[in-house]
């Protein structure tokens, strides 16, 4: 078989790597040298695929250093496999990538002065989540594992990798309407001595407050997503995973993530709190988004009645008979406690996630069109 038929072939498969063929280390040197080619190519255009907001948080130098290394290790390994004949073809695979980055400068592209406002996508954001998310929850995943014989690529993973590439991509234009919709709906109840008390607020409090705003906002849009049928079509597809993974999150329609974000938004911008507080709030948000997804077997003890674990939004996703919606915090489970949506089950962990009844079609085109076309 040829080796682009065979790369194919495994992009379309799930299941186990087997252990000792090299597939493993093959897939790890194919995927980073996929990166290291995608980050050389945002060096040579980056008024079109870098994130504005993001090249300001990060050092170019740190970013050449990580693509030198990346490159190495792909390499290291793709070497090692070809010595020892296994999984050969995956090998050649990531040698070709890494031969064109190389080709194109790799880590020494020059980056001179590029103008601001140009329309891009962000393919930075993209590298740099998924190699950070990836070696943080595969780790946490493997380590605490709730269901063990789930592996890393399991059914369906296909259709939430796809969703987590255009979720990143677009963020750029998430951004702008998000902001635009939040100054234009809610810019006249900003009021100017509100802002100022909290933008004076000491930094713990200020990070509860937000915190806690943000997650009000959140459990009433999120209990209107599963109670008011339209808005139900849209967040249907995000129910539609049957496997719990940190990958799983991934899955939402693109009108639900516009409306959720300017809501919740809306709030934090009206109060005015002040820039190092929502930017803790958006690694808090960044990070339990994913880990409440993550096949962790987490349930913090009696804390599970105050913060949201992974426990508790599993249930949220089950469709066991006691579970169906319910549990909508995204931070704090006490809210759900305080409006009685909490699941009060016997068990510890549900048995089925997923919609009752199954009725959303797999595949990231099939889910972005199903709440426009489904006869429910
Ligand atoms: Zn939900």
């Amino acid at each position: 078989m040829e080796p682009l038929e065979k790369l194919n072939r495994l992009t379309e498969s799930h299941g186990e790597l087997r252990p000792g063929k090299g597939m493993v280390s093959g897939v790890i040197a194919f995927g980073l040298a996929s990166l290291c080619f995608l980050g050389v190519l945002a060096f040579h255009f980056p008024e079109y695929l870098t994130t504005p907001q993001l090249r300001k948080a990060y050092n170019v130098d740190a970013m050449r250093l990580l693509l030198f290394w990346s490159l190495v290790l792909s390499g290291a390994l793709a070497l090692f496999n070809v010595i020892r004949s296994r999984a050969r073809w995956l090998a050649l695979g990531a040698f070709t990538l890494i031969g064109l980055s190389l080709a194109l400068g790799g880590h020494k592209v020059p980056v001179n002065d590029f103008p601001d406002g140009t329309p891009y996508i962000g393919l930075d954001w993209f590298i740099l989540d998924l190699l950070g998310s990836t070696l943080i929850f595969v780790f946490i995943e493997k380590a605490f594992a709730l269901r063990k014989d789930q592996p890393v690529f399991r059914a369906e993973w296909q259709t939430d990798f796809h969703h987590f590439i255009v979720n990143h991509m677009v963020v750029g234009f998430i951004l702008l309407a998000t902001n635009l919709l939040v100054h234009k709906l809610f810019g006249w109840a900003a009021r100017d001595g509100i802002r100022a008390w909290v933008q004076d607020l000491p930094f713990p409090i200020a990070l509860f407050a937000i915190v806690l705003v943000a997650d009000l906002v959140q459990y009433w849009t999120h209990r209107a997503y599963h109670e008011v049928p339209v808005l139900w079509r849209l967040h249907a597809v995000h129910h539609s995973v049957k496997s719990m993974d940190w990958l799983a999150g991934s899955r939402q329609h693109i009108l639900e993530l516009l409306i959720t974000r300017t809501l919740v938004l809306a709030p934090i911008y009206v109060l005015g709190f002040s820039k190092e507080v929502i930017d803790a709030y958006i690694v808090i948000v960044g990070f339990q988004a994913v880990f409440n997804h993550a096949n962790v077997s987490v349930r913090l003890g009696p804390l599970r009645y105050v913060l949201v674990t992974p426990n508790f939004h599993h249930w949220h996703h089950s469709q066991d008979a006691e579970a169906l919606d319910r549990n909508y915090a995204a931070h704090f489970a006490f809210l759900d406690h305080l409006f009685g949506t909490a699941v009060k089950a016997e068990r510890e962990w549900p048995e089925r996630y997923g919609v009752l009844g199954d009725y959303v079609p797999n595949g990231f085109g099939r889910q972005l069109v199903f709440p426009f076309v489904w006869k429910g």
